[in-house]
């Protein structure tokens, strides 16, 4: 679904290339970490999948099209299957909640009757219902977060690819985060996240990809952070779906709190109490159907009224809406 060719990327008036050598393969449906420090190359990675950057030498493969293959007129169009999550949300200030979500479906042409019915869904899905006629700064950080993920996932996209979403947030609402993202993977959405926040990684024991001065220096199926040892051994293997993955991420989060509460005992309580209302917030159903919704032909879209020039969304979706579609091909 995601594949890397001996990439090199080397940007110009740079001596070390920010990427070297480097090769994975994403599979459809997977959950992956791009960890590694600051400057090791994680977000090159992420702007090479949308195509915001070219290699320099290697290849890139994005469901089934290298992405050297696209035309520049066609890369709005491919990016459609991709949406993106970045650490400072990238929100319409002036627009509403409702209205943020809504502009990825009206730059792409989506019926009046499409958008009034997947917007709704997807500000359900990430917990907003009821804040629709809000302003992004009348939300709170993580509030924040979760429009911008309704609106990467509105178009229902294959691949979702977050950016040190968690960067700007405190650790419970990184959680509450990091949780989402988990759901949305358990529906089926392939998810990859670049973040040097070890604490997450460790939990949730999925694959690991680890970038050092950006050549790829590890790949684990069910990789912690760093080193690995002390991470609790659970089965991950085994776990499906949303509850089981939450159940999951629970369970350890009471593991590693109570390795904390040894050392402090005051917390104890309090934090094991934290982990059970976690779990239980996570008793909700997983991501619906991930089948791309045709749109219904009739009803032509109402003109976006927004500035389309704002934070260079327009560009990201493309405008000309007339022309085909590079769909999903694998
Ligand atoms: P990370 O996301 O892991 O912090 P980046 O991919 O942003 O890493 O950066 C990797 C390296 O490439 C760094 O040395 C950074 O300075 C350099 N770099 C990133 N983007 C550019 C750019 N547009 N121009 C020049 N150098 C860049
Ligand atoms: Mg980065």
């Amino acid at each position: 679904m995601i594949r890397f060719e001996n990439v090199t990327k080397r940007y110009r008036g740079t001596k070390r290339p920010a990427l070297s050598g480097v090769d994975f393969e994403v599979q459809r449906g997977e959950f992956v970490f791009l960890v590694g420090a600051s400057g090791s190359g994680k977000s090159s990675c992420l702007q090479l999948i949308l195509r915001e950057e070219t290699p320099s030498s290697g290849r890139v493969t994005v469901l089934g099209r290298d992405l050297k293959s696209i035309a520049n007129r066609k890369v709005p169009y491919f990016r459609r299957n991709v949406g993106s999550v970045f650490q400072d949300f990238r929100l319409l200030p002036s627009k509403t909640v409702f209205q943020n979500v809504a502009f990825t479906l009206q730059v792409i042409g989506s019926s009046r009757g499409f958008i009034h019915q997947a917007v709704p869904e997807a500000l359900e899905l990430v917990g907003l219902a009821g804040k629709e006629k809000r302003l992004p700064h009348e939300l709170s950080g993580g509030e924040q977060q979760r429009v911008a993920i309704a609106r990467a996932i509105v178009n229902r996209p294959a691949i979702v690819l977050a950016d040190e979403p968690t960067g700007n947030l405190d650790p419970g609402t990184s959680v509450d985060i990091m949780q989402l993202l988990a759901r949305i993977n358990a529906g089926g959405t392939t998810v990859l996240m670049a973040t040097h926040e070890a604490a997450f990684v460790n939990q949730m024991q999925r694959r690991v990809i680890e970038l050092r001065d950006g050549e790829l220096v590890r790949d684990e199926v069910h990789g912690g952070y760093g080193d690995t040892s002390h991470v609790p051994t659970l089965e991950p293997a085994a776990v499906k779906g949303a509850a089981a993955t939450a159940a999951l991420t629970a369970v350890l989060e009471v593991q590693r709190q109570s390795a904390e509460a040894i050392a402090d005992p005051a917390t104890a309580e309090e934090t094991a109490k934290a982990a059970a209302s976690h779990a239980k917030a996570q008793e909700v159903p997983p991501v619906a159907e991930t089948t791309p919704t045709t749109q219904e032909p009739d009803a032509p879209a109402s003109a976006p009224e927004v500035d389309v020039a704002e934070l260079g969304l327009a560009d990201r979706l493309g405008l000309d809406a007339g022309d085909e579609e590079v769909g999903p091909t694998s």
